[in-house]
């Protein structure tokens, strides 16, 4: 098993990230600001400091601070003189105002319009889901009442480089692409649907603000979450990156999206098996009242520094190799007709 330098243990604070994360609580609580927040908000704006120094400091860190800033109408935050946490929050651009006169049409049209606009404009892959409180971080307030989550597919076979080690950066600048192209993707639906008189926010990532946005994109129907800690979607597996935007636009919600990949991984070990410091946890966990996969953040966190946001769960997972979903969605099916047949 790999064993973090004493280099990357050092910006740790001596806070567990899986304290703060509610490992092990069998209560519901709203999450608290964590990792990917501005540091003023939590304890490892250190750690974050560190993380993001080892990305862009090697030799070729240039081509990572580019990917993660790729179109130019973005502020990426990367002028010169400010902190690096501040270097890495990335806020898309100014929205347009709200138009004064609101368009009006139903809920279902509204739908089908803001999905075809997202598919045409950078998303792979769009849901839609009522906004809960339980998606907001402590401390933070949502108002808008529906959420539309996007998701854009990684190129598989940049991804599947990972991990990041000096040398060769395939698979962070892949990720920075994306998660770019996933801010593109929000900030262009935030627009439109200002454009038709309804007020927004935008949530483009990578950085953490007001939303967890991986209990949203299940809600909207935008796959699973897999032991790895991440989404898998029938069509994308795990090689996606997400973006939202929630708004009071009348819409219609999408329903969960389950296909049997939460189940298939109770019987695979590939991302256990692949994770080099042993941070996925082979057994669901309590995580704030609710019972489900976790990753061993404080396991996880010094390797993912070290390897330049490290990606090998979501490359190793079988979901994410190309055109394998449909066959691997036939087989769970069949085992759930068996199943169905043997508790007759
Ligand atoms: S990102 Fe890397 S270190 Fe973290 S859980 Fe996945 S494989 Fe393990
Ligand atoms: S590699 Fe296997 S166990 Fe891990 S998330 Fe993917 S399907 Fe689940």
């Amino acid at each position: 098993m790999w064993e973090a330098p004493a280099r990357a243990l050092a910006p740790m604070p001596e806070i567990s990230g899986n304290i703060v994360n509610g490992l092990g609580e069998h209560e519901f609580r709203r999450a608290s600001p964590f990792f990917w927040h501005e540091p003023k908000y939590h304890a490892f704006g250190d750690m974050q400091g560190y993380t993001i120094g080892v990305m862009y400091g090697l030799e070729d860190g240039a081509d990572i601070r580019k990917a993660f800033s790729v179109n130019e109408n973005f502020r990426p935050g990367t002028e010169s003189g400010r902190s690096s946490n501040e270097q890495f929050i990335h806020r898309g651009p100014d929205p347009i105002a709200v138009a004064p006169e609101k368009v009006i049409d139903s809920a279902p049209e509204w739908s089908r319009k803001l999905k075809e606009f997202a598919l045409a404009h950078h998303a792979d892959a769009v849901g839609i889901a009522a906004m809960r409180p339980e998606w907001v971080f402590e401390g933070f307030e949502i108002k808008e009442k529906y959420i539309i989550v996007v998701g854009v597919a990684h190129d598989f076979e940049e991804i599947s480089q990972a991990p990041s080690l000096p040398g060769n950066n395939r698979a962070i600048v892949e990720v920075g692409k994306q998660y770019t192209r996933a801010a593109a993707a929000a900030a262009e639906l935030n627009n439109y649907i200002r454009r038709q008189g309804y007020g927004t926010t935008c949530f483009p990532g990578p950085t953490a603000q007001d939303l967890l946005m991986i209990p949203a994109a299940v809600a909207a129907g935008l796959g699973e979450l897999g032991k790895h800690g991440s989404l898998i979607n029938r069509k994308l597996g795990a090689s996606f990156r997400l973006s939202a935007v929630t708004t009071d636009m009348p819409l219609e919600a999408d329903a969960p999206d389950v296909f049997g990949a939460e189940e298939f991984c109770l019987r695979c070990q590939v991302c256990t098996e692949a994770c080099p410091p042993d941070a996925i946890f082979e057994d669901k966990q309590w995580v704030r009242g609710e019972e489900k996969w976790y990753v061993d953040f404080d396991k996880c966190i010094p390797y993912f520094a070290e390897s330049r946001g490290c990606g090998i769960c979501i490359a190793v997972c079988p979901w994410s190799l190309p055109g394998v979903a449909d066959k691997l969605i036939g087989k769970m099916a069949k085992l759930q007709v068996r199943k169905a047949g043997t508790e007759k």
